[in-house]
């Protein structure tokens, strides 16, 4: 399977998942059983009335963030702080807290590096880290982490943040060259979990309900990545937790886009995908993983 193949399914694997969890976001797996049994289609609808197919924050500053890599050509914090600043403007369906504080302290200030905080551990940079593993691919780690901290700080300067970002990024790129999913868990997961705790997944109570929290996030797309065997499986365990479904769905459709490619994406849900979501998602993935040549 080639890269290009393994980008766009990363890439449309994100809208999916978002808009897949967008649905049930914030709802407890009792209620989500009670409506739907087990939630699987593109249907819309959630807290934030969607139409199908539609999709939330995790997807619209992904895409934000790449048109501004792709402008720049490489990872810049002030394009990109300038590009989730005019995301803001026009009224984006839902926004977090963390990003729209520190993006008004840009307004402010023209700082593109938002303030030190380590309450600052939401999901907000994890859930857009995409563009930067597509435009990074093939550069070395110093240089990958720059980047993403360049996008990232914008709106989350925060040590757990970093390293949950970091984490994904590093495990798309290697999935990306065909890495197993069994040496991601040990060269990424595990290390990671090791050296913050807040992230370990295993020999823990399976995550229900995931908050914002990075850590609660990604225990939550670890367990089902890596206890499932395809994109679909993937997708469906992680939504059906509920909680922060959307960037749970986003970051785990991400991860199982970039594993198994697009061949494994159900043709129901690419259909239902809004076509210009869609149609920019394999854009960009395309032409970010060009970068570097
Ligand atoms: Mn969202
Ligand atoms: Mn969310």
């Amino acid at each position: 399977m080639q890269t290009a193949d393994r980008a766009a399914a990363a890439y449309l694997g994100l809208a999916i998942g978002d808009a897949l969890g967008s649905t049930v976001e914030f709802m407890t797996p009792r209620e989500i059983a009670a409506k739907f049994g087990t939630h699987d289609t593109l249907c819309g609808g959630g807290w934030l009335h969607l139409k199908p197919g539609h999709v939330t924050d995790d997807t619209t500053m992904s895409l934000a963030l790449g048109e501004a890599i792709l402008a720049e050509g490489c990872v810049d914090a002030l394009a990109a702080a300038r590009a989730f600043d005019a995301w803001m403007r026009a009224k984006p369906v839902d926004i977090g807290n963390t990003v729209r504080r520190n993006l008004l302290h840009f307004r402010k200030t023209g700082n593109p590096e938002a303030p030190y905080s380590d309450h600052d551990a939401g999901n907000g940079a994890a859930m857009r880290v995409l563009p930067v593993a597509l435009a990074t691919l093939g550069q070395n780690e110093d240089e990958v982490r720059k980047a993403n901290a360049a996008q990232a700080h914008t709106t989350h300067n925060c040590a757990l943040s970093d390293a949950a970002c970091g984490c994904l990024i590093f495990m798309v790129q290697d999935a990306l060259r065909g890495t197993s999913k069994n040496e991601l868990l040990h060269k990424y997961a595990h290390p990671l979990a090791a050296r913050f705790p807040e992230f370990r997944f295993r020999a823990v109570k399976q995550s229900a309900n995931p908050s914002g929290y990075v850590a609660d996030t990604l225990r939550a797309v670890f367990q089902s990545f890596f206890d499932t065997d395809d994109f679909r499986g993937c997708l469906i365990d992680v939504v059906n937790r509920g909680g922060d479904a959307d960037t749970t769905g986003a970051i785990a459709g991400m991860l199982a886009g970039a594993m198994y490619g697009m061949e494994e994406i159900p043709e129901a849900w690419l259909k239902k995908l809004d076509s210009a979501t869609a149609s920019a998602c394999a854009m960009q993935a395309r032409a970010l993983i060009q970068l570097r040549k």
